[in-house]
């Protein structure tokens, strides 16, 4: 007499979608544990760029996130203006240094995000 063999009750196509659903369940749980890291945004703490604060600026824009690597920022830019009278309205007065800082922000993190996004177009 053999033992009468019992088959699992579950068929192979069932069996590879719950497969499936696991290895979701399993990037989507990396996923979140990553972003828990991010020092991007609001969430990282929020950047000051001012005349005579451009060395501080650099070494905040310099840190990278361990999630997206270039950071991105959520900046506050704090003006000056050069008060108006009544034949001239009030203008900003413009820093240079601190243009070409913000200058070079906004080109890093454009760079950034088309690599991210050529990163994940071939990631399959
Ligand atoms: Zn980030």
């Amino acid at each position: 007499m053999y033992p009468r063999i019992r088959r699992p009750k579950t068929k192979p196509k069932n069996l590879e979608s719950r497969l499936e659903r696991i290895e979701q369940e399993l990037s989507q749980i990396e996923e979140k544990r990553q972003l828990a890291s991010c020092i991007c945004g609001v969430e990282g703490g929020i950047v000051t760029i001012a005349r005579g604060m451009e060395a501080e600026f650099r070494k905040e824009m310099n840190r990278p996130c361990p999630v997206h690597g270039f950071r991105e920022l959520f900046i506050i830019h704090a003006i000056e203006v050069e008060p108006g009278d009544f034949s001239s309205p009030a203008k900003e007065i413009e820093y240079p240094e601190v243009n070409a800082l913000l200058e070079e922000y906004e080109r890093r993190l454009a760079e950034s995000k088309r690599a991210n996004s050529l990163g994940a177009i071939f990631q399959v």
